[in-house]
C-alpha cells in the first residue's frame, strides 16, 4: 500500500489542479491519497469526483495555519465537517490574514524598488482561494526578479526576509477541538520542520496536545532529519499518537517532494481512520468519510 496524507493543489500554493493531483496519484499507482491544501476546502469536490472515477482512495484534509506558544504550527485536519460553523468561521478568519496581508508585501517590496502590484500576484494566482507567499514568489518570478520560488523565499519573504509580513493562525488547541466538534481528526505537519521554531512542541507539548484531541504526528517529512524522524517515532510510540508520513507535494513548486517520497504505514491510516469515525460518532456531524475503499 502506498499512502500519502499530504498533498496540495492550486487552490493553495500547489500547481495541479484537484483533479490532475488525484490523476497523477493514479498514475503512480498510490492506493490512498488526501488533499491537504492550506486553510481551504476548495479543492475537495473536484478531487471526489476525480477519485471516483480512478479508483484511488481520497482522503479529505485541510493544512490549517494555527499558532502554538508564538510559533506558526500547521495542524493537518482530517475529514471534519466543512460546513461547521465554527471551522467555517476560522478558516474565513485564517483566509482573512491571507488576503489582508499580501497589499502589505507588495508594499515592502516596491519600497525595496521592485516594480510589482497585487493584482499580478492575484493573476499568477489563478483558481487558489488560499493567496500565500509562493504565489507572491511566482510573480516575482514571472517578472524574472528571481530564479524560483525557494530564491524568493530566500531573498525576499522568508521569516527574516525584508518583506516579511506575519498573518493571523488559528490557536492550536482551539483548533483541535474545533476539528474533533467537526467530527475529523487532528495530525500535526512536519512538527519539527527547522524553517517553524519548535520548542513548544516537545514530548509533553505534544502530550498536553493530545488532551485537546490530537491524534497524530507527521513523521516522515522531508524537513526532518533521520534523527528527527527517529526521536519523533520514539515520541508518538510513548504518548500512543499515530505517525504518518507523507510527500507535502506542491507540483512544480516545491522541488524535492515527489508523490509519495514519504508514506504513511498501512496500520497507522488504519488507526487514523478509526479515531476518524470515533470522532465523527461522538461529533453527531455529517462528517464526510474515505472517497473509495482503503
Ligand atoms: P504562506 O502560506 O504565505 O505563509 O507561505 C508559506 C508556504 O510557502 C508554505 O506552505 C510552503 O509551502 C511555502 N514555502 C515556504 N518556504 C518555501 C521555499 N523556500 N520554497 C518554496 N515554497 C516555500
Ligand atoms: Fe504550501
Ligand atoms: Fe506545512
Ligand atoms: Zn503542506
Amino acid at each position: 500500500m502506498r499512502i500519502d496524507l499530504h498533498t496540495h493543489s492550486d487552490r493553495s500554493d500547489g500547481t495541479d489542479s484537484p483533479a490532475e493531483l488525484v490523476r497523477r496519484a493514479g498514475d503512480q499507482r498510490i492506493d490512498v491519497l488526501a488533499l491537504t491544501d492550506h486553510d481551504t476546502t476548495e479543492g475537495w469536490q473536484e478531487a471526489t469526483e476525480a477519485a471516483e472515477r480512478s479508483g484511488v482512495v481520497l482522503v479529505r484534509g485541510i493544512e490549517v495555519s494555527a499558532r502554538f506558544a508564538g510559533s506558526a504550527v500547521h495542524l493537518l485536519a482530517y475529514l471534519p465537517d466543512p460546513t461547521h460553523p465554527e471551522l467555517v468561521a476560522e478558516l474565513d478568519r485564517v483566509l482573512d490574514g491571507r488576503n489582508g496581508r499580501l497589499p502589505a508585501i507588495v508594499t515592502k517590496l516596491r519600497g525595496l524598488g521592485l516594480d510589482i502590484e497585487a493584482d499580478d500576484v492575484r493573476r499568477v494566482a489563478g483558481q487558489a482561494t488560499a493567496l500565500g507567499r509562493p504565489h507572491v514568489a511566482d510573480a516575482l518570478v514571472a517578472k524574472g526578479v528571481v530564479v524560483d520560488r525557494d530564491d524568493a523565499f530566500s531573498r525576499y519573504l522568508g521569516p527574516r526576509g525584508p518583506a516579511y509580513v506575519d498573518r493571523y493562525a488559528a490557536d492550536l488547541p482551539t483548533m483541535i477541538r474545533t476539528v474533533a466538534a467537526a467530527g475529523g481528526v487532528s495530525v500535526i505537519a512536519h512538527p519539527w520542520a527547522s524553517r517553524h521554531d519548535h520548542e513548544a512542541l516537545d514530548e509533553a507539548g505534544l502530550a498536553a496536545l493530545q488532551d485537546a484531541g490530537l491524534a497524530g504526528i507527521e513523521v516522515d517529512h522531508q524537513d526532518h532529519s533521520p534523527e528527527v524522524r527517529t526521536v519523533l517515532r520514539g515520541i508518538a510510540g510513548n504518548l500512543g499518537l499515530v505517525a504518518t508520513g507523507s510527500s507535502d507535494y506542491h507540483g512544480s513548486g516545491k522541488v524535492d517532494h515527489e508523490l509519495a517520497c514519504n508514506t504513511t504505514a498501512a496500520d497507522q491510516l488504519d488507526r487514523l481512520l478509526e479515531l476518524a469515525a470515533d470522532a465523527r460518532a461522538r461529533s453527531g456531524r455529517d462528517a464526510p468519510t474515505v472517497v473509495g475503499r482503503p
